[in-house]
């Protein structure tokens, strides 16, 4: 292990607030691993401050960061490009500084959820898929689930106009081959429909997070298909209600923590032209969370 020094490089996260991030950890146990000398802080940067906290990245030199609630849109003016990955959800997780001080940026929230998947055995292929919620999260969820060919998104969000907001976006970042779209709000009278009918489930809503455990987006599961797959990406507690009572249900169960691991694994692509050691990584942020108990 490199002792910090001059040598040292430097990441890490913007967010306001970071105190509870999981993050620097879970790189920090990453780059010890991979044997690089470098090391990931977290910083809690107020709203106002977002300009000069993105320009003072290239200023101090560092390597890139992350992007976090709720500065993922709010970055964007600041950089001087934008990949695809960014652009196709409107939203910066992950900054890169090159070495003339140009700042890109793009996104690994979808591609993580999608690498979560994958190790959870689910293929949205096909499927109908219901996305919980409309914020930053259900975005590049839904979108990517109408990138893997799914056979219907139905967003489902308290805030009607906010879901109509999302569908119109995957129906522009995917064209022509999106699959069938819907808007929905918890009380509209397709909604039960498209939650009886559903393969798969994801909750991006922060129902049942950390304090708020005992909240859950459905109570009421047992309208659900016996081969449904709800997945919650909340990571804390790993095990929520909701995933919980899909699992007493007999229904397969996904946390969010993967997701987490994965969109932290797959910016070390754009910081490192490697992906980070994923083991690594998963162990470092569960012993984190344990210690917040
Ligand atoms: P966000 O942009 O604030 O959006 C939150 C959404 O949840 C909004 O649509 C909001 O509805 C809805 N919502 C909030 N409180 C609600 C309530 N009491 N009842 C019903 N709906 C409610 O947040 P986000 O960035 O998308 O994050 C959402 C969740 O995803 C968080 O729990 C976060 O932990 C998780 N997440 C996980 C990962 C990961 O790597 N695992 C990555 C990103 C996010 P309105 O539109 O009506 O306000």
């Amino acid at each position: 292990m490199h002792p910090l020094g001059n040598q040292t490089r430097t990441l890490g996260l913007l967010g306001w607030p970071v105190a509870h991030s999981v993050s620097p950890p879970m790189h920090n146990a990453a780059f010890k691993e991979a044997g690089l000398n470098c090391h990931y802080a977290a910083f809690a940067v107020p709203p106002n401050l977002v300009q000069q906290a993105v320009h003072g990245l290239a200023a101090l030199g560092l390597v890139g960061a992350n992007v976090t609630i709720p500065h993922k849109e709010a970055v964007i003016p600041h950089l001087d490009e934008i990949g695809p990955s960014a652009r196709l959800v409107g939203a910066v997780n992950t900054i890169v500084v090159h070495a003339d001080g140009r700042l890109v940026g793009h996104n690994t929230d979808g591609p993580g959820f999608m690498a979560l998947l994958q190790d959870s055995g689910v293929d949205p292929a096909g499927r109908r898929c219901v996305v919980l919620g409309a914020g930053g999260a259900s975005r590049a969820v839904a979108t990517h689930l109408a990138l893997a060919e799914s056979s219907q998104v139905a967003v489902i969000n308290r805030t009607v106009a906010r879901a109509e907001e999302v569908v119109a976006q995957v129906a522009e970042a995917v064209g022509r081959d999106a699959p069938a779209l819907l808007a929905l709000s918890p009380h509209d009278s397709k909604t039960g429909t498209a939650l009886r009918t559903a393969d798969l489930i994801v909750n991006c809503t922060p129902l049942g997070m950390h304090p708020d455990v005992d909240s859950t987006p459905l109570p009421d599961l047992s309208i659900l298909r016996d081969s449904c797959a709800v997945v919650d990406t909340i990571y804390h507690p790993q095990e929520t209600r909701l995933l919980r009572e899909a699992a007493e249900r007999g229904l397969t169960a996904v946390g969010g923590l993967g997701m987490l691991v994965h969109q932290g694994a797959l910016s070390w692509e754009y910081w490192f032209g490697r992906k980070g050691p994923a083991g690594a990584m998963m162990a470092a942020a569960g012993r984190a969370l344990e210690a917040q108990g």
